[in-house]
């Protein structure tokens, strides 16, 4: 048999840590995937190298000026990669015609547009950007179900449950026997540290993550464990899972990704090393395997495996979180739109560690709950917040 034509993939987020591991294995299998558009925000430089290797039909600069700069070294370097601009741009190369699967690998609540677009147009959406799941679950979930479209989960811990639950899964624990799902998480860099000490973190301190290398504002959610937050409401739309459900488990050596508890007493684990690779191949190549030039694990250099509960008075920001699941309508949209404005102001050395916490706090409670039943509804929501939010950072700084 004649192998199969390549897939077609488009990477929202190219320049980013999870787009630049999305392309390592692309690279790795140029028989099995042709890259059909790259996006980038701000990094000409970055995206021209990307567009110079891949060859894409479409480039995608956030940022009109990096278009122009993008646009004028691809000429110049005789390649016909169109560059296009904006967010429209971004729905375009998400949704079009000739895309196969797209990695939907931006960064906040700016990716949920796209990641929408690709949904609604039936594609397999590899899921990296969890903000747009947490901002509007149940819009994702309802327009994959509508346009048939796969969604495949890229984050570590969903795609470990993922490959552990059934093949046939379809959103009721029930029925397959889910008892638990078992969210691992690392406790980041101050899991041990010294509680008063937190008060004086600073960004680089934050960002230096025992285990994994992200992008800077995952880096600071992992430190205030909002990135479990985000990802206990992650799992509860992918799986179908209540907030009762979902139980996390802090686990710092980051080799276990996740677990499913079943009813008949049986824990199913996937384990690697801690490689964002793994996952990414999974799911581009699912329900195949495919070589991610991941490192073999070796369970004798590991040697011991620890858990430990969660430290809900250390890490507040994981309870606002199960509070904002429990609330349900726009209490998500709200916490993840303050997070986003707390974590740029902590990065910009406008507020404290600690602050992040008290922000989303108090815009949460200063906000109306609402319902998420339109993309508009959801967008007002996340402005709301974000105003909140402002207003609260402005605040503390006065003080
Ligand atoms: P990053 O900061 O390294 O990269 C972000 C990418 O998004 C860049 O290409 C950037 O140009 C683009 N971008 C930023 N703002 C944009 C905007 N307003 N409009 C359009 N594009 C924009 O981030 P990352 O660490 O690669 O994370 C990307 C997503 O994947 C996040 O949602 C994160 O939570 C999730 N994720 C990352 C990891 C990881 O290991 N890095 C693991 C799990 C999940
Ligand atoms: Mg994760």
């Amino acid at each position: 048999m004649p192998d199969p034509a390549p897939q077609r993939l488009t990477v929202l987020g190219a320049t980013g840590s999870i787009g630049q591991s999305t392309l390592d294995v692309v690279a790795r299998h140029p028989d099995r995937f042709e890259v059909f558009a790259l996006s980038a925000q701000r990094q000409d430089d970055k995206l021209l190298e990307q567009c110079l290797r891949f060859s894409p039909r479409f480039a995608v600069m956030g940022d009109a000026a990096a278009a122009d700069r993008l646009r004028a070294a691809l000429r110049g370097a005789g390649r016909d990669t169109e560059v296009l601009c904006g967010e429209e741009a971004l729905e375009r190369v998400a949704a079009a015609e000739a895309v196969d699967m797209v990695m939907a690998a931006i960064v906040g609540a700016a990716g949920l547009r796209p990641t929408l677009a690709a949904a609604r147009a039936g594609k397999k959406v590899l899921l990296a950007n969890k903000e747009a799941l947490v901002l509007s679950g149940q819009l994702l979930i309802d327009a994959v179900a509508a346009s048939g479209a796969v969604l495949l989960p890229i984050d570590s811990e969903h795609n470990a449950i993922f490959q552990a639950l059934p093949a046939d899964y379809a959103r009721e624990p029930a029925r397959a026997g889910v008892r638990r799902v078992l969210l691992t998480a690392s406790g980041g860099p101050f899991r041990a540290a010294p509680i008063e000490s937190l008060a004086n973190v600073t960004p680089e301190q934050a960002c230096a993550h025992p285990n994994w290398v992200m992008g800077r504002k995952i880096s600071v959610d992992s430190a205030t464990m909002m990135n479990k937050g985000l990802e206990v409401i992650e799992a509860h739309w992918l799986f179908g899972a209540p907030a009762e459900m979902i139980e996390v488990v802090v686990h710092p050596q980051s080799v276990i990704h996740s677990m499913v508890d079943y009813a008949d007493g049986s824990v199913i684990a996937q384990l690697g090393n801690p490689d964002m690779r793994t996952p990414i191949a999974n799911a581009m190549a699912w329900p195949e395997r495919i070589d991610a030039g991941v490192r073999r694990l070796d369970l004798f250099e590991i040697a011991r495996l620890d858990f430990e509960r969660p430290d809900f008075a250390r890490f507040p920001c994981l309870k606002l979180a199960f509070d904002a699941l429990r609330a349900g309508g726009t209490a998500p949209a709200v916490l993840n739109a303050a997070n986003e404005e707390a974590v740029a102001a902590f990065l910009d050395h406008r507020i404290g560690f600690l602050d992040i916490a008290a922000v989303i706090a108090a815009s949460l409670e200063r906000s109306r709950p609402g319902a998420v039943d339109s993309l508009e509804a959801v967008l007002a929501a996340d402005a709301h917040a974000r105003e909140l939010a402002r207003d609260e950072i402005s605040r503390l700084r006065l003080n």
